[in-house]
């Protein structure tokens, strides 16, 4: 592996994981054992002691019964009987001169003379080193009443042993632990990145060739991973949306603008083309002051339209009072109301609150009431009513015109369209579509009710409380 694969894996959060995974397991593997060592060499001791104390005080009771006889007797019946000579036993008189010494012959490395020359002599335990090897002789010593020191002792050759052991296991245990620390590290960190691996693919899939419709697969867990997962899949659904919208919006507009361009190169041909009198120039300008005008318009509201169906439309959000912004727009439409002799009803109430764009809203009640006056024949009446419900405000605008038929009915909410029946009057065919685009981007809905020949029944629905962070 060159020294470059190395320097990039090194940097690689995986192989972080995997180190801090590993050093983690071997620490802590390492402090177990180094405890169960302490543990076990401390327990060895302590049983060792014990079976010298109480070696001590048979022994003790020997001498105190049948002097040094009761001593020699006990281990002359001890080497009868085939027990082993384990202990190592010293009487010394009140100076602590040597008066019986049992040392068995293994034990000729360890040097008595500093117990002759006074250790013990006050001190409870002892331990005499080997100058052969790591063993130890401990020693424990008595005063009896008549001054007499007896020291009775073993060697901890035993636990050595099974301490050495231990450690012989630890050594080549650490090789296993450092080889299953990174093993199993390796093995989680390729586990918990797998989500990871997958979002990069996916990501570098889109990267490449530009196809949003990727997604990321479920994941089956509740855990962070998910959620990200959830997040990534939730932020492509929506640039997916914005991708369309913004295409669709864009074929709509060079589709729709095609008709009214050809519409104004055609006044203008037909203008230079003709007789050039200055009343001719002047009607073909007008003309095609009224078609960009059209056109200017139609684009804006087009522009809208997309914003609100994508859901980049800004809200300006305030708490409005409904029956201000109702009374606006029926003052705006009362001229030409009047015009066709159309009775404009009011029904509702002076206050009437929620949160929305009001500018928006009057657009969405403009466009409604236009509708209404338009499509409805002279002396008619049209009504607008508003009223609450616990979360919800409801508005309706009523006419008595022509109707739509079922058949047409979900195709009004469409851009651009117009029903055979309504291409007389002036319209784009956006004033729906707009309408809602903006209701639906406030959280609401709107719904028509219609019966040919005898009128149309419009009603939105509004949430009265919307945040920011909803939208
Ligand atoms: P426009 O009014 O400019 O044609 P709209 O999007 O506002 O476009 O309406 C789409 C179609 O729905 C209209 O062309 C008309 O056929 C029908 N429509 C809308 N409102 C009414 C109404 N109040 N009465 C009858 N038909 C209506």
């Amino acid at each position: 592996m060159s020294l470059r694969v190395l320097e990039r894996l090194r940097r690689t959060f995986g192989f972080r994981l995997t180190l801090w995974y590993a050093a983690i397991f071997i620490l802590s593997s390492l402090a177990l054992f180094i405890l169960a060592y302490f543990f076990l060499a401390s327990s060895l001791r302590q049983k060792d002691h014990e079976l010298i104390r109480s070696r001590l005080r048979e022994v003790e009771a020997e001498y105190l019964t049948d002097g040094l006889k009761g001593i020699r007797q006990e281990l002359k019946m001890d080497r009868e009987v085939g027990k082993p000579n384990n202990f190592f036993i010293r009487l010394a008189g009140p100076t602590n001169h040597t008066i019986f010494l049992n040392l068995p012959d293994r034990w000729g490395g360890f040097s008595l003379k500093s117990l002759e020359a006074g250790a013990g002599s006050r001190a409870v335990w002892t331990r005499l080193g080997s100058k052969d090897d790591e063993n130890g002789l401990e020693i424990v010593t008595s005063r009896m009443a008549n001054g007499a020191i007896l020291q009775v002792g073993k060697d901890t050759e035993s636990r050595e042993d099974l301490l050495e052991t231990f450690r012989g296991i630890f050594f080549g245990g650490i090789l296993v632990i450092i080889v299953l620390g990174f093993g199993a590290g390796q093995f989680l960190t390729w586990r918990a990145l797998a989500p990871i691996r997958q979002l990069i693919a996916t990501v570098s899939t889109i990267a490449d060739t530009g196809k949003v419709q990727a997604r990321l697969s479920a994941i089956h867990t509740d855990d962070e991973f998910a959620e990200l997962s959830r997040l990534v899949n939730r932020m492509l659904a929506r640039i997916e949306t914005l991708i369309t919208g913004m295409k669709n919006t864009l074929d709509n507009v060079a589709h729709d603008l095609r008709t009214p361009m050809t519409r104004l190169r055609g006044m203008a041909e037909m203008a230079l083309a003709g007789n050039g009198s200055p009343t001719a120039c002047r009607e073909a300008l007008a003309d095609c002051l009224e078609e960009s005008e059209r056109v200017l318009a139609m684009l804006n509201t087009l522009m809208d339209i997309s914003e609100a169906e994508t859901g980049t439309l800004h809200l300006n959000l305030k708490r409005v009072n409904l029956p201000e912004i109702l009374a606006s727009v029926i003052e705006l439409y009362a001229y030409v109301a009047e015009d066709k002799q159309i009775t404009l009803e009011s029904n509702c109430p002076s206050e009437l609150y929620l949160t929305g764009d009001p500018e928006r809203l009057r657009q969405t009640l403009a466009n409604l009431l236009d509708n209404a006056i338009k499509y409805s024949p002279e002396s008619g009446k049209v009504t607008i009513e508003a009223w609450d419900r616990p979360d919800q405000v409801v508005i309706r605008v009523k006419d008595q015109g022509p109707g739509i038929a079922p058949a047409e009915i979900p195709r009004i909410w469409d851009r651009l369209y117009r029903g055979d029946e309504s291409r007389s009057q002036r319209g784009l065919g956006l004033g729906l579509s707009l309408v809602k685009a903006i209701v639906a981007a406030h959280h609401g809905q709107v719904e028509v009710a219609s019966q040919p020949g005898l009128g149309s029944e419009f009603s939105v629905y509004l949430p009265k409380q919307l945040s920011l962070t909803s939208l």
